[in-house]
């Protein structure tokens, strides 16, 4: 007997209007638009290493440069010393010291001051170990500095430190938002991440309803974007082979921090003696109860036209 498939095409499903945070428009209008033609939006950069923000947004910086706050949560120097870059330094502090040094150069490239420029301190690698405690103090830097935008790494498996940071940014926003405070947008940068056992630059892992926005840079941008990566000497060629053609951001997703970012070997995952992704999510359930938090931070909003 021949099924009549019924008559349900996409074209009769009114799909809920898609919203973007005005706070979010802006920062893209900032970039898009020539530099110095529209109004700037107050922006938190939040990385996790002292040359993630360089990576992710160099290029688009000295659009920012009056009114961003770069704060870097890491001091870049692993516990162990044959994770020191070039293993030129006698001692951890000597390593950190360094990575502070050149990245507050390439800050002054793009024209941020130092003063713009604070560090948490946090030990590289050991992020993931302090996601509450981070949280809270997030919650902090946030309410003292109110940025329209925080701009941030994506939840990727890349790093453990960036996906504690997309982690911690996430949750303090909600904590703020569920007291009433101050609760910016949050955007990211571009990191890497491991998709089909290659390792990704410059690209997001793909996320249904998070839409990208490629921003090409002139040959100016680009220029002082290299001049930026030269600042980085410790890491010897890592920066130098990154892309510097397009820069894309896009509004963060809303992750479930429990789930894997995708399918496989995460990228973190490649290194002996590093948390694994089941270990790592089973600190971020622990976190999320021990901050009061669901397993989904923030949750959907009900569409503003009903589905047919
Ligand atoms: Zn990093």
């Amino acid at each position: 007997m021949p099924v009549i498939a019924p008559r349900v095409a996409s074209e009769y499903v009114v799909q809920p209007r898609h919203e973007t945070d005005p706070a979010y428009a802006a920062l893209i209008r900032c970039f898009q638009q020539p530099a110095g033609t529209v109004a700037v939006p107050r922006v938190l950069l939040l990385a996790a290493h002292p040359d993630d923000e360089s990576i992710g947004a160099g290029g688009m910086l000295p659009r920012l440069a009056e009114s961003v706050q770069v704060v870097h949560v890491t001091d870049g120097a692993p516990r162990h010393r044959r994770q020191w870059g070039r293993n030129e330094f006698a001692d951890w502090d000597g390593y950190a010291g360094q990575r502070r040094r050149e990245v507050l150069r390439a800050l002054e490239v793009a024209g941020v001051p130092a003063e713009s420029c604070r560090a948490l301190g946090v030990m590289d690698n050991e992020v993931s170990h302090n996601l509450v405690a981070l949280t809270h103090r997030l919650r902090e830097l946030v309410e003292e500095l109110r940025p329209d935008v925080i701009l941030t790494h994506p939840y990727e498996g890349g790093h453990t430190d960036h996906d504690a940071v997309a982690f911690c940014t996430r949750a303090a926003r909600t904590l703020l938002a569920r007291a009433g405070g101050p609760a910016p947008a949050i955007a990211e940068f571009t990191s890497y991440h491991n998709l089909g056992g290659e390792k990704v630059v410059n690209r997001f892992l793909p996320f249904d309803g998070a839409p990208e926005t490629e921003i090409v840079l002139t040959a100016e941008e680009k220029a002082r974007k290299r001049r930026m990566y030269d600042c980085f000497p410790s890491q010897g060629n890592a920066l130098r082979d990154m892309p510097i053609r397009v820069e894309r951001f896009r509004p963060a997703p809303r992750y479930d921090f429990t789930a894997a970012p995708h399918a496989g070997r995460l990228r973190y995952e490649r290194y002996p003696l590093g948390i694994r992704g089941a270990q790592w999510r089973r600190m971020a359930a622990e976190a999320l109860a021990a901050l009061g938090l669901p397993r989904d931070a923030d949750p959907p909003r009900a569409p503003l036209v009903p589905r047919m």
